[in-house]
């Protein structure tokens, strides 16, 4: 199942995409619960309460505006460095300098806030020269946590999710660096284009699929999640060591090779660029950097 979080007629509402991707039924939800995007029906899931009811006829896909499945996620969104070997190798001039990328025991982990993300198909607003002239993009498959909670095993982990989706973690790399962590470099307003919808687990393992990323229709980025250094079930092990995850918790899974700091050389993101990621089995975003 596809769910979408989309405006129709100025007002948000969710709704399952059909299978041929071009309508979506609007789910009979609240003005509020609409407010919180796909996070209603996560939180039906995980109490084991039945999907709200059709409100209404299909609405033909062109004719709504697609938001994040999550508008305003309910906290900072959980993300990860270095988890492709190649993107680890191309960044470890600079970034991952300090580093032992094949043999370090954890992952990094850092936070994007809530408020950075954007719809699949927003302008991404360049934050202006004086604040950074190293704009990259970063290609990933974004977990959506189902079932919550503390120190789960890796065995229970793919339990807790609940589907997935796409999300560029566009980065500052000055403002990265500068600092000793990276939620400010990760975190400039429009920094997250999200979507295009969430789909579902029994629909997809994300443990076995590919991203892509394309600059101006130029094929950058190609990487199967197989590759990641710490695999899905780790990163829940790990991130909810000690804290409580919750429904509606994302993790972005980090990026594969291909990023514009890893070219010699660096080609960061322009005025007017479009950047597309796609992620079988999910669907693509597309944005225009302004
Ligand atoms: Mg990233």
């Amino acid at each position: 199942m596809r769910i979408a979080t989309f405006v129709y007629n100025g007002t948000r509402q969710v709704g399952q995409v059909s299978e041929d991707g071009q309508q979506v039924t609007p789910f009979a939800l609240s003005t509020e619960q609409a407010r919180r995007g796909a996070l209603p029906l996560i939180e039906a899931a995980v109490e084991g309460r039945p999907l709200p009811a059709f409100a209404g006829a299909p609405l033909a896909l062109a004719s709504v505006q697609l938001q994040a499945p999550l508008p305003l996620p309910r906290r900072n969104l959980w993300c990860v460095g270095r988890n492709y070997h190649a993107h680890a190798k191309e960044l470890s001039a600079s970034v991952f300098k300090d580093s032992n990328a094949d043999t370090k025991a954890w992952p990094i982990v850092f936070t994007k806030v809530p408020e950075c993300v954007v719809g699949p198909f927003d302008d991404v607003q360049l934050p202006g020269a004086a604040v950074s002239e190293q704009i990259d993009y970063e290609a990933e498959l974004a977990v959506v946590i189902g079932q919550g909670g503390k120190n789960i095993t890796q065995a229970q982990a793919m339990q807790h999710v609940y589907g997935y989706t796409v999300v560029n973690d566009v980065t500052a790399r000055d403002v990265q660096m500068r600092h000793q962590q990276w939620d400010m470099g990760k975190s400039f307003d429009t920094f997250c284009p999200m979507g295009p919808w969430i789909v579902t687990a029994d629909a997809l393992d994300g443990r076995q699929t590919r991203v892509r990323c394309w600059v101006n229709g130029e094929l950058r980025q190609d990487g199967p999640t197989e590759n990641m250094i710490f695999d899905i079930p780790t990163l829940i092990e790990t991130i909810s060591r000690g804290i409580t995850l919750y429904p509606g918790d994302i993790i972005a899974t980090g990026t594969p090779a291909g990023v514009g700091m890893g070219l010699n050389p660096p080609r960061y993101i322009a005025k007017g660029d479009v950047i597309r990621v796609e992620i079988d089995g999910v669907g693509h975003i597309e944005n225009r950097f302004v």
